[in-house]
């Protein structure tokens, strides 16, 4: 961002921000009775008064804005309706929607319309592109760009682009190849041991780490003792905790092909143990064990339901979030995950399942670019399955929104 341009943005993003908790303010006046959902309903009563009140903020991005507000709203209406808490959503960080009329897309840089003219900004890209999501989307042609978001870090006066890129493919094909569907698992080391895309939380690793514990302390004290028969207890009580973890991941491994045939999915997705491995310090050879045994014994069960188990790159799979694509180290907190972009706010491990689950869709979906191809990819969530096709990032929501708005014609399925 040239630095003569840098407060033009922040007027943009004061003004876009005005225009959400406008919006906001005015959809959550009868909150008792009637939260204005419907971004039309919204545009219609105050479009044009924002518009004036703004001093003429791009079109597009009073359009916008209004849609954060009313999809914010719409998501707390959901959670009242669970019995959840809520309050009407108040924006203040720095946040701003742009889409094709107020910006334009490069390779290279980007044009973004603020309150005083465009502004061309050029990415700062890594100098090997090569299996970064830069080389993988950004640089590649057979991606284009959807929607994006530019935030702002005060910490070190940079800007960021949060850029959406979504590819087409015939969803019509006649010669379509057979379609697949992923099942998605995050395994952790403390919580729940695995949990499912479609929100499965199976076994209990704060559980199997309490026995392993006392099974340590149990033999510290028979090795202190000393004597013949102590010593073959030290050995028995080795195996019985050996075959009693066996088998307490075999109840899990089971859960999670049940879920799978449950769900019609062709594959399981893990996250590479190779790489799970250099996060877990010396100290953690038991979970090392445990997650290694788990995906063993899954691939083995899967295998004879004709069930493939793949692994993907664990890179990113917490700090992104699985609606919107948002992907920020801040994103995440202990065991939750809340969006700073969508404000999406779900279980972390249930969130990674599902980027989990997406990157393997992912990865078969290019392994189809056959003239065959077509084929769908998609995996399997909680409220039904999503299909891969367009867009690496987008949610069910997010994109059926988009498209809706944007007119474009659709390849998105959802059922
Ligand atoms: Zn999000």
């Amino acid at each position: 961002m040239p630095d003569d341009r840098k407060s033009d943005l922040h007027a943009t993003n004061s003004k876009f921000q005005y225009c959400a908790n406008r919006t906001a303010d005015w959809a959550w006046r009868y909150p008792d009775e009637n939260c204005v959902t419907s971004k039309s309903e919204a545009e219609a009563a105050i479009y044009d008064a924002l518009r004036d009140e703004t001093d003429d903020l791009h079109a597009n991005l009073v359009q916008k804005a209004i849609k954060r507000a009313t999809d914010d709203i719409g998501n707390c209406v959901d959670r009242l309706a669970d019995g959840e808490n809520t309050s009407k959503p108040h924006y203040d960080t720095f946040s701003i929607v742009y889409d094709k009329r107020a910006a334009t897309y490069y390779r290279d840089k980007v044009s973004l319309a603020t309150v005083n003219g465009r502004v061309e900004c050029k990415y700062d890209l890594p100098d090997d592109p090569e299996g970064t999501p830069h080389g993988e989307y950004l640089l590649n042609e057979d991606y284009s760009f959807s929607t994006s978001t530019v935030h702002y870090d005060s910490k070190t006066d940079e800007f960021y682009l949060h850029a959406v890129m979504e590819r087409e493919i015939d969803a019509n094909s006649p010669e379509k190849a057979e379609d697949s569907r992923v099942l998605g698992v995050d395994c952790n080391v403390d919580d729940h041991i695995a949990v499912t895309s479609t929100g499965r939380f199976v076994g209990n690793a704060d559980y199997l780490n309490h026995q392993r514990r006392e099974f340590e302390k149990r033999r510290a004290s028979l090795q202190q003792t000393g004597t013949r028969s102590g010593h073959l207890t030290y050995h028995r009580i080795g195996d019985r905790f050996g075959r009693w973890s066996q088998d307490y991941l075999h109840q899990c491994s089971n859960e999670i092909v049940a879920e799978s045939h449950r769900h019609n999915c062709t594959h399981i997705a893990f996250e590479d143990l190779k790489q799970i491995r250099e996060r877990i310090s010396d100290d953690k050879k038991f979970q090392q064990w445990a997650f290694n045994e788990l995906q063993q014994q899954t691939e083995n069960k899967a295998e004879l339901a004709g069930i493939a188990v793949e692994n993907v790159e664990p890179a990113y799979t917490s700090q992104q979030c699985s609606k919107c694509g948002c992907t920020l180290e801040e994103n995440r907190d202990g065991q939750r995950f809340a969006c700073l972009d969508c404000s999406y706010s779900v279980n972390a491990d249930y969130n990674a399942a599902k980027n989990i689950a997406r990157k393997l869709a992912l990865k078969l979906q290019r392994g189809q670019k056959s003239p065959a191809g077509g084929a769908f990819c998609q995996y399997a969530l909680k409220p039904g399955v999503m299909t891969v096709n367009a867009t690496d990032v987008a949610s069910d929501a997010y994109v059926s929104v988009e498209r809706e708005s944007t007119g474009k014609p659709t390849t998105f399925s959802r059922w």
